[in-house]
């Protein structure tokens, strides 16, 4: 069966840069939203670490340069900088939407640390942030009159007429397909990471980089697609399906990576490439397949109040880490290329939008800071709404 619908703008996938997208254009538009599998099969359900921002304008050529720097200086400066600056609203406009981070007994926010941020700037929710932000993102969104949210629905092609989009070709994922043919004056790829085509990743299996497949074969532009973030600490664990991410915050509030002799061999606060290589090393010259982390310098109640997921979901794995270290090998983690866009999120294609993991804005270069991507969604997801309602 074949269907025609017409929409002002067509979103294609409901994570954080989805919602943030549609949340953004003007409620005078009609906005259709599709995602591949549930609403909450997304990585922005599962980020962790939190979401950095500029703690004040001091912090500003900090930021700046913690992000270049673990981007081994690839990153498209102007883009950054972007980032940085708008940080504080974006941070701001979560709060009144009702994101709850963590605070300090005089109302101020609390923030935690990562590998190669110079001090504290990420703000967070336990170690479920990502859960946290998408939920209140989806609540406001699905509050919405002017959109309509359908799950279970793949995009397969682009509409293309004079070389310009008008909209994408989508099937359902029912056993009885309906094609859909869904024509708009925008459209906007939001279809986040690769790791579904890797066989050990931290992503849901469902994103296996669709848009850029379908990109590429209309010539739209990509970029730096061999720009893989491998995560240095994810569990090991024999059965097969998604990594589960040992956060890098635990690494910033004190836990050491040791080898089998329990001998530290790595800064671990040194970018997420950096640790990774290390690990790489030691395991070789060990001979195993994972090496140790341990969690003796986080005190307990920090443990219960800051990673009460990890520390049930390593318990549910058969490791209390209140007193053992935890066995961990790196794996595929987040994509830094993508569709080229330009700082309004615009690709090069007219109509055509991409935002958050599945685009390249230049801001993560080669290697991306920790909790720079779930700000760097929402501030370019923000910009490409703004940049279709100018236009
Ligand atoms: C375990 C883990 C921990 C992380 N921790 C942090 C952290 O602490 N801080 C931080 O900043 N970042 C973190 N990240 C990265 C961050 O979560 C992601 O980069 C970000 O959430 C990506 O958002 P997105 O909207 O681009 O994509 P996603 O949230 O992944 O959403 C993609 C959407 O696209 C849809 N989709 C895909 N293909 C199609 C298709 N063909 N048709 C229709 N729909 C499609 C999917 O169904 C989904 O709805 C983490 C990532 C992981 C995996």
């Amino acid at each position: 069966m074949e269907t025609h619908l017409y929409y002002d703008v067509v979103i294609v996938g409901a994570g954080v840069s989805g919602l943030y997208t549609a949340l953004h254009l003007s409620k005078k538009k009609n906005i259709l939203m599709i995602c591949k599998e549930s609403l909450n099969e997304c990585d922005s359900m599962l980020a962790q670490g939190g979401i950095c921002v500029m703690r004040d304008e001091d912090d500003y050529d900090d930021f700046v340069e913690d992000t270049m720097r673990a981007g081994h200086y690839e990153n498209r400066k102007d883009s950054v900088k972007i980032m940085v600056q708008s940080s504080r609203n974006i941070i701001n406009e979560l709060l009144d939407l009702g994101v709850d981070f963590e605070k300090n007994p005089d109302g101020s926010l609390k923030y935690t640390k990562e590998g190669a941020h110079s001090k504290p700037r990420i703000c967070y929710y336990k170690d479920i942030t990502g859960k946290e932000i998408t939920e209140t993102l989806q609540e406001h969104v699905k509050k919405m009159h002017n959109v309509i949210i359908m799950e279970h629905v793949i995009m397969k092609d682009l509409l293309i007429e004079n070389e310009k989009c008008c909209g994408i070709v989508a099937e359902s994922s029912e056993q009885e397909k309906i094609v859909y043919y869904i024509h708009a004056k925008d459209t906007v790829l939001a279809t986040g990471g690769i790791g579904g085509l890797y066989e050990h990743t931290t992503n849901y299996s469902c994103l296996t980089g669709d848009a850029l497949a379908i990109a590429k074969k209309h010539g739209i532009r990509l970029e730096n697609l061999d720009y893989v973030q491998i995560h240095p600490t994810t569990l090991y664990q024999e059965k097969k399906g998604r990594s589960f991410l040992i956060s890098e915050s635990v690494r910033g509030e004190g836990a050491v990576l040791l080898n089998s002799k329990g001998e530290r061999f790595v800064d671990e606060l040194l970018p997420r490439d950096v640790v990774t290589k290390r690990i790489y090393e030691e395991m070789e010259k060990e001979n195993s397949r994972w090496v140790w982390l341990s969690f003796k310098n986080i005190p307990s109640n920090v443990i219960i109040e800051h990673f009460p997921n990890i520390y049930r979901t390593c318990l549910e794995a058969g490791y209390d880490i209140m007193t053992e270290s935890i066995p961990v090998v790196p794996a595929q983690h987040y994509f830094m290329g993508g569709i080229y866009v330009d700082s309004d999120s615009k690709t090069t294609m007219e109509h055509l939008y991409a935002v958050g993991e599945t685009s390249c804005n230049g801001v993560h270069g080669r290697n991306r800071l920790a909790s720079n991507s779930l700000l760097e969604s929402l501030v370019f997801a923000r910009r490409a709404a703004d940049r279709i309602e100018k236009e």
